[in-house]
């Protein structure tokens, strides 16, 4: 989701000279049922089809609904199922992108909002497009920039048209449509797009609801339109995924589904989840929503990212994640190992010679002990920073690695079982006497 730029009110330049996107190659896509294991030469595995990105399925397990699968991009085949770092302003904050790239990731998301805003897609399309301006080879997928201009923005004034906001930087005006969307992350040379979308409260009452399905349709409509329009100038090669909205209402995600489901997106996203809902209910709608997707477009589900929750949401079908979450909490000492969430800079860790996760073997886990960790963030290092992210990147990106090799060898249960008993038994926190 996102609105902005352009037309009236823009003091951005307008988006109507922006280089074509590098284009993607042929593309097929898998049509059939999925049975385990498939083998990649198998015809059923690779069907022609009109999808941008080639999904293919690996293997489905047989117990959950969890699937291992790839698809293509310009910058990169992406295994899923993947976490994808989130590199807001065009970094991963504190890190390289060789840093992030050795953590194994082949997607990084970044956000439209932010980049819109500051450095402006033309700086960006003078670079060379995003991945050169960032110096990242891999696949990047862009948000259409709506969550940000409403958690950010000010002053924000939605209508059928699209959102109106002031800039959270300098107050400027601008619209967000959702042509304006497309157009924008195309302009930054993204590899996967989103459709702007309405979210909606959490507390929002049914018409409210019912109005933002409806707006949500109407976008998708007009976002995909562009992006014909921009294919018939030889751009727009990039994905576009739908955005499922409804809120926590089951009866709306249908409808919103059925309506998506006549549009040809490459991809849907789960949206408005995650926002202060029950967790039970988080995954109920995960379930509703991933049994209507078809089972040939890759799921997204947009902005999860602790561990548990991303391996529940693996069992029940979904393939991508992301999450500032993990970094966020680095940067201030606390990150995720595979025996809990581990405080960094607690006293007990004063004296501590083990890695921050024996089992990790980032970096920082293979380089530097807890007790020196502690000491950076209490001497105040930037360094400590830095390596605790490259542990939350690397964490969270091989999770998804290794749920993938669980699914493809047919164990996913097992090994989500013991991932999620060891995850909370905390038993190697305390440091040793
Ligand atoms: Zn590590």
């Amino acid at each position: 989701m996102w609105w902005v730029a352009g037309r009236a009110s823009s003091t951005r330049g307008r988006l109507t000279r922006l280089d074509p996107s590098p284009s993607l190659p042929p593309t097929n896509v898998f049509l059939g049922r999925t049975t385990h294991r498939l083998d990649p030469a198998h015809p059923r595995a690779r069907s022609s089809g009109a999808d941008a990105l080639n999904f293919t399925l690996d293997a489905q397990d047989t117990d959950t609904h969890a699937r291992a699968g790839r698809f293509e991009t310009a910058h990169g085949e992406v295994l899923t199922p993947a976490f994808m770092p989130v590199g807001t302003q065009g970094a991963v904050k504190t890190l390289a992108p060789d840093e992030v790239a050795a953590a194994g990731a082949d997607i990084l998301l970044a956000n439209t909002y932010h980049l819109y805003l500051r450095p402006g897609v033309e700086t960006v399309r003078r670079m060379g497009g995003l991945h050169r301006f960032m110096s990242w080879d891999h696949a990047i997928l862009t948000d259409s920039g709506g969550f940000q201009v409403l958690s950010l923005a000010e002053l924000r004034t939605v209508s059928d048209r699209g959102v109106e906001f002031r800039s959270h930087l300098d107050g400027s005006k601008h619209w967000l449509t959702p042509e304006d969307a497309v157009r924008i992350q195309d302009g930054l040379g993204s590899d996967v797009a989103m459709s702007l979308d309405e979210v909606v409260d959490l507390e929002g009452d049914p018409e409210g609801v019912s109005r933002a399905v409806d707006r949500t349709l109407d976008w998708a409509r007009r976002g995909l339109a562009e992006r014909g329009r921009l294919r018939d100038e030889g751009r727009g090669s990039m994905a576009l995924f739908g955005i499922n909205q409804g809120g926590v209402d089951r009866a709306q995600r249908a409808r919103c589904f059925d309506g998506l489901a006549l549009l040809p997106f490459d991809g849907y996203a789960l949206g408005g989840l995650w926002v202060g809902e029950s967790k039970s209910v988080s995954l109920e709608m995960v379930e509703h929503d991933c049994a209507r997707f078809p089972a040939d477009r890759p799921r997204y589900l947009m902005g999860v990212g602790h561990p548990v929750d991303v391996l529940d949401a693996v069992a029940r079908g979904v393939d991508l994640f992301d999450c500032v979450l993990p970094t966020r909490n680095a940067r201030r000492g606390t990150v995720f190992v595979s025996t809990g969430r581990l405080v960094v800079k607690n006293a007990a860790y004063a004296n501590d010679p083990r890695p921050l996760d024996s089992e990790c073997d980032c970096y920082t886990c293979r380089r530097f002990t807890r007790a020196y960790l502690r000491h950076l963030f209490v001497a105040g290092e930037t360094l400590a920073m830095r390596l605790a992210s490259i542990h939350a990147v690397t964490q969270m990106v091989q999770l998804a690695r290794r749920a993938r090799a669980a699914i493809v060898a047919g164990g996913f249960r097992e090994f989500r079982r013991t991932f999620v008993s060891r995850f909370e038994s905390g038993e190697t926190l305390v440091a040793p006497a």
